[in-house]
């Protein structure tokens, strides 16, 4: 018997969920980006009005305002955008608990056992929208197909607000004429291989056969080829958080280059600061924390250490951070931009935190924890900017 697989994607999910705080957002065009202030403020999502002006996600911001001088910016809000995708995904699991994230804003759920509770695979992804958007205030695209890829597409196919359902009997005349650059993971230089000999369309790829694919591409074009005809069958793979997050990262290009000891520590403590409050989020901690560094002439250089104990604070990250920096540059050079990863990541819960109580260490470990998890609470009322390190205000860093 065939699955009904549904994928179901987010409209303009930034855009969406700042509309919801701003409802005003809903009749101007608007784009959420980066900081405008910073060098590289880009665009990171837009609303439909937005979308009529031609704007594009990743293009800079002087770019979309040549586009669409009367644009309105939003500055991201990331807590928000992690709180409204788990709330849709708690509407998910009131369906399946099949799920399969993909991103923050889109996931595949398997609901072949729910239909004769739900109705059919139409049916579930109709009621879905219409829930989340009564109970969260945005408006999803569902597919529903036979398997995970044929469903992205169907998601894809219509926006926003939309179900579209790619069946056996239907799919060729949906999915045939679609450019190839449609299907799952067919990025811009495979689409390009593909276009110089001739394969335009998902009907090329089909047409072209399994051999001929293969030839073409490798392995890639083997996978492709099942893609195009429908053959692709892997599960809906639930993932839990342990296997899901690899690692919690955070990397910025600054205002200015940074120079010296004063603007690396300032910018290391903002980078650690966020990947703490993050993994905090999200229960759990790193055993190893990686640096890399970019200079001027864009040459980057990075290294990464094993801690004695796994940690979520950032000042055992900003810490390490400093030290690697040091011994992997000479920290007179001006550096362009930074990056600070926490690894090794394991469930907060299950580390036995070597506790050696009555030792001065340990008083101010516990210490710097309860403050680290008191500026957690106040940004969790008033927003990320609540609270700032004095070392990274007027320090023209942009961060
Ligand atoms: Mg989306």
């Amino acid at each position: 018997m065939d699955r009904t697989v549904l994928h179901c994607d987010c409209n303009s999910f930034f855009a969406s969920v700042e509309t919801v705080f701003n409802p005003s957002y809903a009749n101007v065009p608007m784009a959420v980006c980066g900081s405008s202030e910073e060098r590289h403020g880009i665009v990171l999502a837009k609303n439909e009005l937005a979308k009529r002006f031609g704007i594009k996600t990743g293009e800079v911001i002087w770019q979309a305002k040549k586009k669409c001088p009367s644009l309105v910016i939003a500055q991201p809000h990331y807590r928000e955008y992690e709180q409204f995708s788990r709330r849709i995904g708690e509407i998910f699991y009131k369906y399946t608990d099949l799920i399969e994230p993909f991103g923050i804003d889109e996931s595949w759920l398997d609901v072949t056992a729910s239909k004769n509770l739900f109705g059919d695979g139409k049916q579930i992804a109709d009621s879905l929208r219409e829930r989340i958007h009564r109970e969260v205030g945005i408006t999803v695209s569902v597919g529903v197909s036979f398997n995970k890829v044929f469903a992205k597409l169907g998601s894809d196919y219509k926006k926003p607000d939309a179900t579209t359902v790619i069946s056996r009997e239907n799919f060729k005349d949906i999915v045939y004429p679609l450019p190839v650059s449609a299907l799952l993971f067919a990025g811009r230089s495979t689409t390009a291989r593909l276009n110089r000999i001739g394969i335009k369309t998902v009907g090329d790829v089909a047409l072209a056969g399994r051999k001929a694919m293969s030839d073409a591409l490798g392995k890639n074009g083997a996978t492709l080829y099942d893609y195009a005809t429908g053959a692709e069958c892997s599960p809906v793979t639930p993932v839990n958080t342990e296997r899901e997050i690899k690692s919690v990262g955070n990397g910025m290009t600054f205002r200015r280059d940074l120079v010296g000891i004063d603007d690396i520590r300032a910018a290391v403590w903002a980078l650690a600061d966020t990947v703490s409050s993050r993994m905090r989020s999200y229960g759990v901690m790193c055993g190893t924390v990686a640096v890399s560094v970019r200079d001027t002439n864009l040459n980057t250089v990075s290294r990464q250490r094993k801690l004695r104990n796994p940690t979520c604070f950032c000042k055992d990250i900003a810490s390490v951070s400093v030290d690697i920096i040091r011994e992997l540059t000479d920290i007179s050079k001006p550096i362009r931009s930074l990056t600070v990863t926490g690894m090794d990541i394991c469930k907060a819960d299950t580390v036995g935190v070597q506790q050696s109580f009555f030792t001065d260490e340990s008083t101010r470990r516990e210490k710097n924890e309860k403050l680290e998890t008191a500026i957690d609470r106040i940004r969790a009322r008033f927003g990320g900017e609540a609270v700032t390190r004095a070392s990274s205000v007027n320090s023209g860093l942009g961060i």
